[in-house]
């Protein structure tokens, strides 16, 4: 299995910019997933390190080699689609086999690897159906199959579960996950899904416009975003932001939101302003009715184990994420409190996170 090294990769469309200049690296046996927004460019990526597509510049390193120029057919890697398009015509033991087969395996070796491939995936009692009046899930595991069998360096997958339910997906995904912790294959993996990426990276790159926001672990992410556009895609309800206008001196540890000091991480650098922003996880917003900013209840929305209360408070919309048993009504006025060593600031204009004493890891990359 493999090591992949992606340096400064960017792919044109004539005038189009698809991929701007991707480095990142992932590791032997990392699940890695590429996530993103339509268009942002991750299937691009993601063809280019498997050769199905040419780079403009740059460079793919997989085990020590540099493949940038070098064809599919020589990277040793296996392409999982959304669409897998089985072979109609064939049963599921042959299509699992085909492409052993087509490298001339002799016929022994073949049926051991294809029974061993089905035990992985638990579909020994299928082998000899039809592929036709398969459920959507051993279909997908049919094309695992398919692409496990002739164990490659590393697994390139494109959405392979967007096809499917939510429930079903949910469990596939878990299976998908499972299958890796036993094969331990470098596997690279394109999701617009935020949550799919978080429960099943070791890695995430978040990318926007072709550019690479992050590359981090997901908590890293979730935790420490480097940009508003990182902290808005990932977490469901979105990091609030508090705009608020300032200059902040290296070293500081508070904001002024209307009249009211808000304790923040050090920060570690000066940011000049004037337009800066307070980012702040639902989960970490409290209803404390001694706190002087203060905001008012528009909505709330139950969930079950917790509540989304939605305020209007001087600086925007606040969303909070507290227990159900709280009582809240629609229309009251609420003091509001942050926890401070979770709190993020952003400079507007670039979008960037600012340095502070908790987020140093996103810095150093
Ligand atoms: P999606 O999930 O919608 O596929 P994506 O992040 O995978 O999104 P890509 O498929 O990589 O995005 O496409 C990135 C951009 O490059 C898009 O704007 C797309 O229209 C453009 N693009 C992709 N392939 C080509 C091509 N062969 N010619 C011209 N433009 C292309």
């Amino acid at each position: 299995m493999a090591e992949i090294v992606i340096k400064g990769l960017r792919k044109e469309f004539g005038s189009f910019t698809a991929v701007q200049s991707s480095t990142f690296t992932v590791k032997d046996g990392e699940f890695f997933m590429l996530l993103g927004p339509s268009g942002c460019g991750k299937t691009t990526t993601l063809r280019m390190i498997a050769g199905l597509e040419l780079p403009t510049s740059g460079e793919i390193w997989i085990d020590g080699e540099e493949v940038a120029q070098k064809p599919a057919s020589q990277r040793d890697i296996a392409f999982v689609f959304q669409m897998f398009a089985l072979y109609p015509h064939l049963n599921v033991r042959r299509n699992i086999s085909y492409p052993l087969v087509s490298q001339g395996m002799p016929k022994a070796l073949v049926k051991e690897k294809v029974a061993e491939v089905a035990k992985i995936l638990g579909i020994e009692g299928i082998l000899d159906r039809p592929v036709g009046g398969l459920s959507g899930g051993d279909r997908q595991r049919v094309a695992l199959g398919r692409a496990i069998v002739r164990r490659p360096k590393a697994f390139m997958m494109d959405e392979p579960l967007g096809a499917l339910d939510a429930e079903f997906r949910e469990h596939m995904a878990e299976e998908l996950r499972a299958l890796h912790d036993r094969m331990r294959a470098t596997t690279v993996y394109v999701t617009h899904d935020q949550l799919e990426a978080m429960q099943m990276g070791d890695k995430i790159v978040v990318m926007n416009h072709g550019v690479v926001e992050q590359f981090g672990t997901p908590q890293q992410v979730y935790d420490h975003p480097a940009t508003m556009f990182v902290a808005n895609f990932i977490g469901s309800p979105a990091m609030n932001f508090l705009p608020f206008q300032g200059h902040m001196a290296r070293g500081a540890s508070e904001v002024t939101l209307g009249d009211t000091r808000i304790e923040t991480p050090q920060l570690q650098e000066t940011a000049p302003g004037p337009d800066l922003v307070l980012g702040v996880r639902p989960e970490h917003v409290w209803l404390d009715d001694a706190s002087t900013y203060r905001g008012r209840i528009l909505a709330t929305e139950y969930l079950g184990t917790s509540q989304i209360v939605t305020l209007s408070a001087p600086n925007g919309q606040i969303k909070a994420r507290i227990p159900s048993a709280r009582n809240v009504r629609t229309g009251d006025t609420i003091g509001l409190t942050f926890t401070a060593s979770t709190l993020a600031l952003f400079d507007k204009a670039s979008g960037r996170a600012l340095r502070t004493s908790v987020n140093a890891e996103v810095h150093n990359g």
